[in-house]
């Protein structure tokens, strides 16, 4: 076997560009498809509680590197925890 790795494609969850990634390193984040937003997360981008149906049917989503460092560089500027899609 060669050492190459194995990479699949898949589309964003945030910006929705295909990208290829590493199934196994890739950064993921939890999406309800009603909404393709965290389960709790409005489209006005505030928060309401989770509710179990939306968590239970929100799949983890694949995130490009650019969004990626898009989160890290908002969550440096505001001293926040990681939290997926409070970013403007
Ligand atoms: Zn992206």
């Amino acid at each position: 076997m060669p050492d190459e790795e194995p990479l699949d494609t898949g589309r964003c969850a945030a910006c929705r560009q295909t990208f290829e990634f590493d199934p196994r390193t890739v950064e993921t984040v939890l999406i309800d498809p009603q909404t393709t937003l965290p389960p709790g997360m409005t489209v006005l981008g505030s928060l309401r509680p989770a509710t179990p149906e939306a968590v239970a049917r929100s799949t983890d989503e694949p995130i490009c590197p650019k969004c990626l460092s898009r989160a890290r560089q908002f969550e440096a500027t505001t001293e926040s925890p990681p939290k997926w899609g409070t970013w403007p």
